[in-house]
């Protein structure tokens, strides 16, 4: 629908479709856009009609904790808990493909996980990669939401750096709701350097 005109030519995500699927979170409208840039293939997963002021997640795809239960992060705990809080609330979890280890891919990702078993945290083995500790970017989402008619979103994140990138394309976040679910023995390292060296706001923790 409404795209800028800065792209004259593709827009940068295209409508594909959309169909219900009921999932043990209760029944949810699936909408499939192309990101017309990286061919990915996002999803809008919605409860109730769009609006200004729903609530949204936009979550990064992680099949390792998805798929897999992976205690490494904590991705799986806050899919199934955003999908839970979506279907009572209305709102949207934008789930964006190609997100897969902060963007760096499945391969790359496995490969910082070898890294870790040497004593890196997951900022610098990413560095020592080659790679950006956050190789995200949010346009899509920010893009999605502009088709869905919504120009003003409550947050449910964590991370501050996703408000500031949906405001930077556009979509006024009017609140950040803390998504605090799924810490465990094995993940606390890492929520502790997301914390402390992303950003990460996390109320029960004083770093
Ligand atoms: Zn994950």
């Amino acid at each position: 629908m409404s795209e800028t005109a800065s792209s004259a030519a593709e827009p940068r995500i295209r409508f594909e479709v959309e169909t219900t699927i009921p999932t043990n979170h209760g029944d949810f409208r699936f909408r499939a856009y192309t990101d017309t840039v990286t061919g990915d293939v996002h999803l809008a997963i919605c409860s109730g009609v769009p609006r200004d002021g729903m609530l949204v997640r936009v979550h990064s795809e992680c099949l390792t904790g998805e798929a897999f239960g992976s205690m490494k992060c904590e991705c799986g705990p806050q899919l199934d808990a955003a999908l839970n809080i979506i279907q009572a609330e209305g709102g949207a979890v934008l789930y964006l493909r190609g997100h897969e280890g902060r963007g760096i891919g499945l391969l790359n990702k496995l490969r910082a996980y070898r890294l870790q078993e040497d004593g890196l945290d997951t900022v610098d083995a990413n560095l020592a990669l080659g790679l950006p500790a956050d190789a995200r970017d949010f346009i899509g989402a920010a893009k999605i939401l502009d088709d869905l008619g919504v120009a003003e979103v409550r947050l449910l994140t964590n991370n501050p750096l996703k408000s500031q990138s949906l405001e930077e394309h556009g979509i006024r976040v009017t609140a950040r709701v803390p998504l605090e679910v799924g810490r465990n023995v094995i993940n606390d390292d890492y929520l502790r350097v997301k914390a402390e060296r992303m950003g990460h706001l996390f109320g029960d923790q004083s770093s």
